[in-house]
């Protein structure tokens, strides 16, 4: 009897069934058996840990219904590669996509525990910065849920984004060791193990090229269980370690010097060791280059070895296999399948190269000059000799090409992947991206149409049916059922259906209730009951007491001066003072609610966080505001603090200067979660206002076409303090120390910067518009009202709709159907 015909039924007698009583049994059982721990001794930790074990094991049918699928039905596959994914916790998510909270909650409370409790011990694994990481793992729980063939490659960092503490109102990075406490949910794959080789040079012999490699380190798997809502497809997410295992340095090996092959073992050991903290800058180090390499060449290895399984020939591999590259950071992976096609399967070049070109596609993630990766030739050279080949080879037939077009030099010059720079040459990661990939999409319609007329001019000359666009989306499962059951429970009740958590469009019918006071009422009691909730984790964390009753205004994302959170400060100084000069108007209490990491070496980001909890220090303690300001900076902004934070916000401030946020998608979460925007047309604010209208988000401040105008007749901040006294007043009080009196000159610089994001020609614009939210805000009706129309319209901003749009448009790929799975849905 062949292995195949084995039914995962057979087994069934040791399955957790997924009801409440075998469900306790299981759990109890993982934490005596597989965790060793006497019940009457186990801490919240330890049942977490058995139940995620106890969970992982009803995940696992699906799991391997989908492997097997996935090899007998042959369907084309999509590998979706990216540096970053931030999964969030996992534990609620499996459950709720798998349909199964209510009964783990009924055996959790058979036990005598709360499972909303005990879920809050599991650890966040911050694999990722901000949004970019957020959208592949978005991404992924849409290509689960719609049963896409499909699998995640990236990097197991032993410490994923650092932990922020503050102290005494600044920033301190402390080490994230989330492996500690996260061992159920990953199964390691010791056999799924890849070399990947670094260094020493090329052999050019008999017409052919031979690398020959001065390191080498094995990446080994972890499979994180991605399952998607309905219990029908769980999906893997491949996370690479390093290990050097029985390999050594092999020059310093093969001289006998043991000493020295130890030490780069421990060197090599680091590759997968931490994530670098960057949002939208670039850094251009060796290790990060290496972290870079080491994904791909463990990814593309992988990818060739489950097609060879699947399929006779390498030569089908192009119409079998799509690579997704999110950002240029997996780039490299063009110049890898490149070599191991010509020199491992011995392919000719031009062969090798429309296979490429059928493979790769490329979502573009920034536009900003100092966010684009490029590589100094040098250290290429050094590191990946071959690599650095095959790359000038793709750069000097392209070329050809564009000159027999009839293009100038000027041009020629323009689109080179190698260009010449003050500090030697250096390769465009963005550049070989364009040229090698069928398709290229930005993230929002206004960032497409950016990327075409301004980074990527050139290349849309030369291909423009290459360029698309595929505007972000953000899961309902995560970001609205796990993060906020009670407002999931209003809208399977007006709704009259649970179906909008697979077809957000559904949503729209909720239009039809938002002028009733009923449901208004209804609400605006979800809202109050997260506001409640989001009150007693600041007061508990710390110690600052704000009232729900308060307009909740929040703004959290990576701190970066383009985003302009110290914008958001220069509006709550000004309302400080306008409170002080006019202390008996009308005033709109407010709490300000700002989080968010800067990147560690980033110290304008750094003096901005600082900047915010000096105001907040102040503005707090001064007994002559009352109530009617509190500003509140929570540390250690995350998935899960997001999840908290959404909820219960009724402003989401979306203040990126015009032409610079790429997409957003926190702008998504929380008019997902019935907040207003107050924004610039920026990114997806642009297509969230269409859809809202203008009567229900507070959109000002200049356009990308006023804002470029600005740049070329030369931009003047002092121009717009001199003319504006409120703003002169906010100004001056900041730089001279208003907030830091015992450091008069701790803000000078942060004001006095050139101001390149514009945030003092926005300030008119931005004030005036907050006045607008507060008397919006005072008619409650008609602000329900609005946030019910928010939350309607939000159905194209589900990540489906992305992934569907991918699917049709860049990948090629189709669904598995149901017939093509065993049918074990739980949905
Ligand atoms: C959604 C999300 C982001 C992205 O936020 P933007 O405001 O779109 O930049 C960043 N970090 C976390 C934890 C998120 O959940």
């Amino acid at each position: 009897m062949s292995n195949n015909a084995l039914q995962f039924q057979e087994y069934e007698y040791a399955m957790p069934q997924p009801n409440a009583e075998r469900i306790r049994q299981s759990i109890v059982y993982k934490l005596i058996f597989i965790l060793g721990i006497d019940p009457k001794d186990a801490t919240p930790e330890n049942w977490l840990n058995a139940a995620m074990f106890a969970a992982r094991d009803l995940m696992t049918e699906s799991f391997l219904h989908t492997r097997r699928a996935h090899e007998s039905q042959r369907k084309r596959m999509v590998y979706y590669l990216s540096m970053e994914f931030l999964m969030g916790r996992a534990f609620t998510n499996a459950l709720i996509n798998q349909n199964l909270y209510e009964p783990f909650a009924q055996a959790f409370k058979e036990l005598g525990l709360d499972l909303g409790e005990i879920s809050e011990h599991e650890a966040d694994p911050g694999l990722g910065n901000g949004g970019l990481g957020r959208l592949a793992a978005c991404f992924l729980d849409s290509l689960a849920t719609l049963r896409i063939p499909a699998m995640g490659y990236g990097i197991r960092y032993q410490y994923g984004m650092f932990k922020q503490e503050i102290v005494d109102g600044q920033q301190v990075e402390k080490p994230d060791l989330w492996l500690d406490n996260d061992m159920a949910w990953q199964f390691s794959r010791p056999n799924k193990r890849f070399l990947v080789h670094f260094g020493g040079h090329c052999v050019h012999f008999d017409g052919k090229v031979t690398w020959q490699p001065a390191e080498q380190i094995s990446a080994i798997a972890y499979d994180e269980i991605v399952p998607g809502f309905g219990a029908q497809v769980a999906n893997p997410l491949r996370l690479w370690t390093a290990h050097t295992g029985d390999l050594f340095d092999l020059s310093k090996f093969n001289r006998g010097d043991y000493f020295a092959a130890m030490e780069q073992q421990q060197k090599n050991e680091n590759i997968a060791n931490v994530l670098y903290p960057n949002d939208d800058t670039n850094e251009g180090k060796v290790l990060r280059l290496k972290q870079e390499y080491f994904l791909v060449s463990a990814s593309v290895q992988d990818i060739i070895d489950r097609h060879l399984c699947r399929f006779p020939n390498i030569k089908t591999l192009a119409d079998e296999v799509a690579i997704h590259l999110n950002d240029t950071h997996p780039v490299l992976a063009i110049p890898e399948l490149m070599r191991v096609l010509m020199d491992e399967h011995h392919l000719p070049f031009d062969e090798a190269w429309a296979m490429c070109q059928k493979i790769f596609s490329y979502t573009n993630h920034t536009l900003m000059s100092e966010a684009l990766e490029k590589w100094s030739v040098n250290l290429m050279l050094n590191l990946l000799p071959r690599h650095l080949d095959i790359i000038y080879k793709i750069n000097s037939v392209f070329l050809e090409q564009v000159k027999a077009s009839g293009y100038d030099d000027d041009f020629v010059r323009r689109v080179s992947i190698i260009v010449d720079e003050h500090d030697g040459q250096q390769v465009r990661m963005a550049w070989l991206a364009v040229i090698a990939s069928h398709k290229i999409n930005g993230v929002a319609k206004l960032h497409s149409d950016l990327m075409v007329s301004s980074l990527f001019a050139d290349f849309a000359k030369l291909f423009p049916e290459r360029f698309t666009n595929v505007t972000n989306g953000v899961t309902p499962r995560r970001w609205i059922a796990v993060a906020n059951p009670p407002l999931a429970a209003l809208l399977d009740k007006y709704l009259e259906t649970s179906d909008w958590r697979i077809h957000l469009d559904k949503l729209v019918k909720l239009n039809e209730f938002s002028g009733s006071l009923q449901v208004q009422q209804e609400f605006a009691d979800v809202k109050r009951a997260a506001k409640v909730r989001l009150a007693d984790y600041v007061e508990r964390e710390l110690g600052i007491k704000i009232s729900p009753d308060a307009l909740f205004d929040v703004q959290i994302k990576r701190i970066h001066a383009y985003k302009r959170q110290s914008m958001n400060i220069l509006h709550i100084v000004h309302r400080y003072f306008q409170i002080l000069d006019n202390p008996n108007a009308d005033w709109q209490a407010r709490v300000f609610i700002l989080a968010g990491k800067a990147a560690s070496a980033y110290h304008e980001a750094k003096h901005t966080i600082r900047l915010i909890n000096d105001v907040a220090k102040v503005i707090n303690n001064d007994s002559r505001v009352r109530d009617l300001i509190k500003v509140v900076f929570i540390p250690n902004y995350s998935v899960s603090l997001a999840q908290l934070i959404i909820p219960a916000a009724d402003l989401s401030e979306q203040i990126s200067l015009a032409g610079k946020e790429a997409s957003g998608t926190s702008n998504m979460k929380f008019a997902l979660n019935g907040a207003l925007t107050i924004g610039t047309l920026d990114g997806a604010n642009v297509e969230i206002h269409e859809r809202v209208g203008d009567e229900h988000s507070f959109i000002f401040g200049n356009t990308v076409e006023q804002v470029e105008a600005l740049y070329a007749r030369g931009y003047n901040p002092y121009e717009f303090v001199d003319n504006d006294p409120d703003l002169r007043r906010v100004f001056h009080a900041i730089a001279n120390g208003h907030f830091s009196p015992e450091e008069t000159s701790r803000y000078s610089a942060l004001m006095h910067n050139g101001d390149h994001f514009q945030r003092y020609a926005d300030f008119r614009a931005y004030v005036d518009t907050q006045l607008k939210v507060d008397a919006h805000y005072r008619d409650q009706a008609a602000w329900r009202k609005s946030a019910i129309i928010n939350i309607a319209n939000m159905g194209y901003f589900s990540s489906d709709r992305s992934i569907e749009d991918y699917c049709r448009d860049i990948w090629y790929i189709k669904p598995l159907t149901e017939q093509e799975l065993p049918n074990n849905g739980r949905g």
